[in-house]
C-alpha cells in the first residue's frame, strides 16, 4: 500500500464540499413530509376513521379490522403519491440497528393484471421469516416464528420508495425480541406509577409522559481514508495507530468553526432529519477532531427514540455522499474523546407540568423534590442494573478507562440541590419550599434560587446529572438503542414510586397532612442518597472508586460480569412487578449480550491478528531490509567507518526484530485463546474468555505502535491518526 496511502491522503485532502440540494422553501414548510402523522390522517382518512385512530393511539384503545382496512387504504394513497411502492414493517431487533423486510404492493388482480394492495393486516401484522434474529434461544426451531406488530403511537414514515411500519418484535410465545417492546412497557409502568403522585398534588392530572431528548455523537472519517483500514471497516475502531503529534490538547475543536465538507453534510441530513418530522436542533464540533453531535428538541421516549433509530440509518447514506464514513463506535480511537449518546429524561403531566423542575409555589416544590429524590433513589437502588443497562463490548472502553463515564454509577446534583436537600433535613417537614425571590421573602423557607435552571453546574465525569429541568444519563454509549438504557430507568423509577406511594398512603391514613406526610416519608431517603448515590467529585478519581466501594456502589469493570446484575434476584423481582421484562425474557437477553459481546471480541481479535501479520510485520521488515541494505552498502564504501556510521541503522535493526517477533508471539498466543474460548458452551463462560481476549489486544497494540514510530514513514500501510483525524 505504501505510496498508495499517500495518494489516497492527498485525494483526501482535496475533497471540495458539494452543493446540497435545499428545498426552495423554508423549513416548517416541509417538515414531516415524509411522515403520515396526524395532519395527513385528518386529510387521508374519513372523520370517524381519524377519530378512532387518534383514539388507539391516545388511549391504547385496540383498532378493529375494518378500521384498520381503512387506515391502511388512506396510508397506501399517501404513500402511492410519493412513489412509494414496498411496505415494510421497521423494528429494533437486537442487533445494532433496524431491521425492516420489503414486500412490494403488487398483488394479482384476479383478471391477468397486477394491482397495488396494502390492508389493515399488512399494516398491522407482519411475520418475518426471522429466525436469524438473536433471541437468547427463546425461539427453539418449532416455535421458530417471531411476529412483528404495528406501533401506531409512532407515525408510519416513507425512506425512498418504502413505506416503514414502526414495529415491535416478539415470539411466538409473547417475548419481546426487541427494544421498542419493553421501552413501551417502561414507559407505561413509569407513567402510571407516576400519576397518583401526581394527583396528590393535583388532581386534574390524567395522564404522565416520559420524555427523550438524545445529543447523538459520532466521527466522520473521509471514506477514502476509511476504507485503507480492515479495522475501522470491520469493527468501527482503529485497533492500532500511534497517537497524532496534535489531537485535542488544544481544546480547539470543541464549538468551533464546522468545516465546509461536515457542514454540507449537516445540512443534508438535517434536511433529511426535517422531511421525517424529526425536530433537529443543535449541531456543533465535539471535543475531539472530526467529533460531532446532533440534537433534536426533546419528545415523547418512544417517538423520541424512533426518531434516533431513523437518524443513524440516515446518517451513513448521506455521508457517503459527501465522501464521509460516520463512526457510531463508542471509542474509534485511543487517547481521544468517546462518543456517547446522552439521554436527557424527565417526565411531565397533560396539564404542562414539567415533574423534574422547580414548581411554581412551595406546593409544586414539593411534587418536584419528591421526584427528584425518587429518581435518585432508584438510581441508588439499582445502580449495578443501570450500568449493566449501557454496558457493552463497544461501550467498555469508555467505561472506567479514565473517560466520561466511569464505571460506577453516581448522581451529580449541582451545588443548589445538594444545598436544598441538606436544608431539608434540618427544618421542620411542614417548611414551604420556595423559589428564592418570587415572594420576597425567605425566612424560614427552603429555597431554590430562581437562577436554578440557567445555574446548573457541570460534571462532565458524572454518569448521570441532574441539568435543571430533567436528568442526563450520560453513560449511555453513542451506538446503543437508548431504549435499552430506558426501560431500565422507567423500570427502576416505576418500582421506587409505587413503593413511595404506599408509603406515603401509610402517613397520611394516619391523619397527617399530605405535605408532612410526603416530607416525612422522603426525609430517610433523602439521608440515604445523599450518604451513598450522590457525588459532586472527581469521577474518575481512584480515591472515587474506593470511596464508591465503601459506599456499596457497583464498582466492577468487567463487561460480561455487569451484565449478571440483570438475573440477580433483586432485578428479577423489580422488572416482573413493574411488568418491563419477563425472568425468561431477561435470561433471554443476557445470553444475547454475552453471545454479542463475545463475537464483537472475536472479530476485533481476528481482525487485530491479520493486522498485524499481514499489514504490519511485512512493512517493518521491508523497512528493516531497507537498513540492512545500508548497512552493507556502508561497509562497502567505507570499510574503515562503517561501525560507528552504521550504529543507529544497527540498532533499528535490533528494535524492529524484537518488536516483530514479540508481536508475533502475542498473537499466536492470542489465537490459542480464542481456540479455547470457543469451545466454551455457556455463553457467559464465554463471554468471561473473550474479556480476557479482549485485554490482550492492547499489549499488542502497543507494540504495532511502538513499530509505527520507528517504521519509515514511505512504507507504513495504515493511514496515521494524523491523517484520519484532521483531514475533512
Ligand atoms: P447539552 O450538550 O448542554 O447537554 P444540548 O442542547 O446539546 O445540551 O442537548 C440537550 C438535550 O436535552 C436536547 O435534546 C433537549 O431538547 C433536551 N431537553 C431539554 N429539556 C428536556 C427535558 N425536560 N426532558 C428531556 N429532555 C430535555
Ligand atoms: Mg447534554
Amino acid at each position: 500500500m505504501g505510496k498508495l496511502r499517500f495518494d489516497v491522503v492527498q485525494e483526501a485532502f482535496k475533497k471540495k464540499a458539494i452543493v446540497v440540494e435545499v428545498p426552495e422553501v423554508k423549513t416548517s414548510d416541509y417538515f414531516g413530509a415524509l411522515v403520515f402523522g396526524r395532519e395527513k390522517m385528518c386529510k387521508y382518512l374519513s372523520s370517524d376513521v381519524f377519530a378512532k385512530i387518534c383514539d388507539c393511539i391516545d388511549n391504547g384503545h385496540p383498532l378493529d379490522a375494518e378500521t384498520a382496512d381503512k387506515v391502511a387504504a388512506g396510508m397506501k394513497t399517501w404513500a402511492m403519491e410519493h412513489g412509494v411502492t414496498h411496505v415494510s414493517h421497521w423494528f429494533q431487533p437486537l442487533t445494532e440497528g433496524t431491521a425492516e423486510k420489503h414486500d412490494s404492493f403488487m398483488e394479482y388482480d384476479g383478471k391477468g393484471g397486477m394491482i397495488e394492495t396494502f390492508d389493515g393486516k399488512m399494516l398491522v401484522q407482519q411475520e418475518p421469516d426471522a429466525s436469524s434474529f438473536p433471541n437468547g434461544g427463546i425461539r427453539a426451531t418449532f416455535e421458530a416464528r417471531g411476529y412483528t406488530a404495528w406501533d401506531p403511537t409512532s407515525p408510519v414514515f416513507i425512506q425512498d420508495d418504502t413505506l416503514c411500519i414502526p414495529s415491535v418484535f416478539i415470539s411466538y410465545t409473547g417475548e419481546a425480541l426487541d427494544y421498542k417492546t419493553p421501552l413501551k412497557k417502561s414507559i407505561k409502568a413509569v407513567t402510571e406509577a407516576a400519576l397518583p403522585i401526581c394527583k396528590l398534588f393535583d388532581s386534574k392530572v390524567k395522564r404522565v409522559y416520559c420524555y427523550l431528548g438524545w445529543e447523538q455523537e459520532y466521527f466522520l472519517v473521509d471514506e477514502d481514508l476509511f476504507a485503507a483500514r480492515p479495522d475501522l471497516m470491520l469493527t468501527g475502531r482503529t485497533l492500532m495507530g500511534h497517537a497524532s503529534s496534535k489531537s485535542q490538547q488544544l481544546d480547539d475543536h470543541y464549538f468551533g468553526a464546522i468545516p465546509s465538507r461536515v457542514a454540507a453534510f449537516m445540512r443534508d441530513i438535517e434536511i433529511a432529519g426535517y422531511k421525517l418530522g424529526i425536530p433537529l436542533k443543535t449541531r456543533h464540533n465535539e471535543a475531539a477532531p472530526n467529533q460531532f453531535e446532533l440534537a433534536p428538541i426533546y419528545g415523547e421516549a418512544n417517538l423520541a427514540n424512533d426518531q434516533n433509530q431513523m437518524m443513524m440509518n440516515l446518517m451513513n447514506p448521506i455521508a457517503r455522499k459527501h465522501g464521509f464514513v460516520v463512526l457510531f463506535h463508542e471509542k474509534p480511537f485511543e487517547g481521544i474523546n468517546g462518543s456517547g449518546k446522552h439521554n436527557n429524561w424527565s417526565l411531565g403531566t397533560d396539564t404542562g407540568t414539567p415533574l423534574l423542575a422547580p414548581g411554581k409555589d412551595a406546593k409544586g416544590n414539593l411534587q418536584f423534590i419528591t421526584f427528584f429524590v425518587n429518581v435518585l433513589a432508584a438510581v441508588q437502588k439499582h445502580n449495578a442494573l443501570l450500568k449493566a443497562s449501557i454496558a457493552s463490548a463497544t461501550n467498555a472502553h469508555r467505561l472506567g478507562a479514565n473517560e466520561a463515564p466511569p464505571a460506577i454509577v453516581s448522581a451529580f446534583l449541582g451545588k443548589t440541590m445538594t444545598d436544598v436537600l441538606h436544608k431539608l433535613l434540618e427544618v421542620p417537614s411542614d417548611t414551604p419550599i420556595e423559589i428564592a425571590g418570587k415572594k420576597g421573602r425567605n425566612i424560614g423557607l427552603v429555597e431554590i434560587p430562581e437562577i436554578f435552571v440557567d445555574n446548573t453546574d457541570r460534571n462532565r465525569t458524572s454518569p448521570f446529572a441532574f441539568t435543571g429541568n430533567r436528568f442526563e444519563f450520560r453513560a449511555v454509549g453513542s451506538s446503543a438503542n437508548c431504549g435499552g438504557a430506558l426501560s431500565t430507568l422507567n423500570a427502576a423509577v416505576a418500582d421506587q414510586l409505587i413503593d413511595f406511594k404506599a408509603a406515603v398512603d401509610k402517613e397520611t391514613a394516619t391523619g397527617k397532612p399530605l405535605n408532612i406526610a410526603v416530607m416525612d416519608t422522603l426525609k430517610p431517603i433523602i439521608r440515604s442518597i445523599l450518604d451513598v448515590v450522590c457525588f459532586d467529585g472527581n469521577g474518575y478519581s481512584d480515591e472515587w472508586k474506593a470511596e464508591a466501594a465503601r459506599r456499596g456502589l457497583d464498582t466492577e469493570t468487567n463487561v460480561p460480569e455487569m451484565f449478571k446484575a440483570f438475573i440477580s434476584p433483586k432485578a428479577v423481582e423489580m422488572f416482573t412487578r413493574v411488568g418491563v421484562y419477563t425472568g425468561k425474557e431477561l435470561q433471554a437477553r443476557n445470553e444475547v449480550k454475552w453471545e454479542t459481546y463475545s463475537k464483537k471480541v472475536q472479530i476485533e481479535s481476528r481482525v487485530m491478528g491479520r493486522m498485524a501479520i499481514n499489514h504490519i510485520i511485512p512493512a517493518a521488515l521491508a523497512y528493516q531490509t531497507k537498513l540492512l541494505k545500508n548497512i552493507s552498502l556502508m561497509k562497502e564504501d567505507f570499510p574503515s567507518e562503517a561501525d560507528a556510521m552504521s550504529a543507529t541503522q544497527k540498532e533499528l535493526v535490533r528494535q524492529i526484530s524484537a518488536l516483530v517477533g514479540d508481536i508475533n508471539t502475542k498473537v499466536e498466543a492470542m489465537i490459542a485463546a480464542r481456540a479455547r474460548a470457543n469451545v466454551i458452551e455457556d455463553e457467559y463462560e464465554k463471554a468471561l474468555a473473550y474479556h480476557c481476549i479482549a485485554e490482550s489486544l492492547q499489549p499488542i497494540r502497543r507494540s504495532v505502535d511502538q513499530l509505527e514510530e520507528i517504521t519509515d514513514n514511505d512504507t507504513w500501510p495504515l493511514p496515521k491518526y494524523r491523517e484520519i483525524l484532521f483531514i475533512n
